[in-house]
């Protein structure tokens, strides 16, 4: 009864997210709905706190909004956010939303062994997980039983156990002012498909695989839009005017936290991407797992930022939209 009720709920939010887009807004409210947002890093590159968690490829991130709490990501190795939590001291057994950037591993490889932490403690914690279309068409072969999308193996067993996927094909407010993009828009190539990358869309078309899963939280908060966001394989650019688009037209962009792909990036690349940036209004940067660490301090510099509203995301660092960001030791 519980899992047709969850199911039931689904369905009616697939209908209304694909029925009814969010129209833009000409005139933004005067008072943007979040006023409190803290979100703390689970998984990333470096371990930032004395003998607590551990780094790896990965990304996972707490977010506590308004009174709401959710998992954006669960890492990549099975056991690193739940250790990285307890060590931490975070409890995340109250937590019923899930919300997956991408179907990656470095982004999905935790979700199981999370939701088997939990729910002994609470049967619906971690249960329900957005994402957005594509998330599960087939990247293979592979090596996950067969294919190179990890969440074709991961869902049976999910929903086995009373989980429910939750797709998007549109931007959706999860709570008033959280908006999950859904699929973004890319006008611009900033992230070229890597070599031997293919995805085997619902049509049977076998294309590159552009990764068009990659989605985005956006806040809008009372010092502009915060952005997080997972892998960043839409291009932080992209995602930047569509979180724009979508949730506030001409706002500003006051935070970016989370994974942007700009390991790579190049001189020319660097300054491009500060000079948009800055015509966001970006003012605040926590750059994790694969940002890049150059890139983090070369986009503070380029940007005249002062050295406490820019620096590498560690396990256990945050980004508060009060207090900015708490670097730990590691970065600061
Ligand atoms: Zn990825
Ligand atoms: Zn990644």
């Amino acid at each position: 009864m519980r899992l047709r009720a969850l199911l039931l709920f689904s369905l009616t939010t697939l209908v209304a997210a694909a029925a009814s887009p969010p129209a833009a807004d000409p005139s933004p409210p005067a008072n943007p709905p979040v006023k409190a947002l803290r979100i703390t890093v689970l998984s990333t590159m470096l371990a930032g706190d004395n003998e607590k968690g551990i780094g790896e490829w990965g990304f996972a991130a707490l977010v506590e909004v308004d009174g709401h709490r959710l998992l954006f990501d669960t890492g990549n190795r099975p056991y690193t956010v739940r250790e990285n939590a307890r060590e931490l001291g975070i409890d995340l057994s109250d937590i019923t939303e899930v919300v997956l950037s991408h179907h990656h591993s470095d982004h999905t490889g935790g979700l199981l062994t999370l939701r088997r932490a939990y729910i002994g403690k609470n049967p619906a914690a971690l249960s329900r997980v957005h994402v957005a279309r594509g998330a599960f068409w087939s990247r293979g072969p592979g090596e996950y039983a067969g294919d190179d999308n990890p969440l074709i193996a991961i869902r049976p067993v999910f929903e086995a156990g009373g989980g429910v996927f939750i797709e998007h094909a549109e931007p959706v407010q999860l709570y008033p002012g959280v908006w999950f993009t859904g699929p973004i828009p890319r006008p611009r190539n900033e992230q070229p498909v890597p070599p031997g990358w293919i995805v085997r869309t619902p049509d049977g078309a076998t294309v590159p695989d552009t990764v068009p899963d990659d989605a985005a939280l956006v806040f809008d908060t009372v010092k502009g839009l915060v952005v997080l966001t997972g892998c960043g394989h839409a291009g932080l650019i992209n995602t930047l005017e569509y979180a724009r688009t979508v949730v506030r037209p001409g706002g500003s962009v006051y935070a970016i936290t989370g994974g942007f792909h700009q390991m790579r990036i190049t001189e020319a690349g660097l300054e491009s991407t500060a000079k948009d940036l800055r015509a966001f209004g970006v003012r605040v940067i926590h750059g994790a797992h694969c940002t890049g660490l150059e890139t983090v301090y070369r986009l503070r510099s380029l940007l005249d930022l002062p050295r406490e509203s820019a620096s590498v995301a560690a396990v256990g660092s945050r980004f508060d939209l009060d207090q900015g960001i708490h670097p730990l030791v590691i970065a600061r």
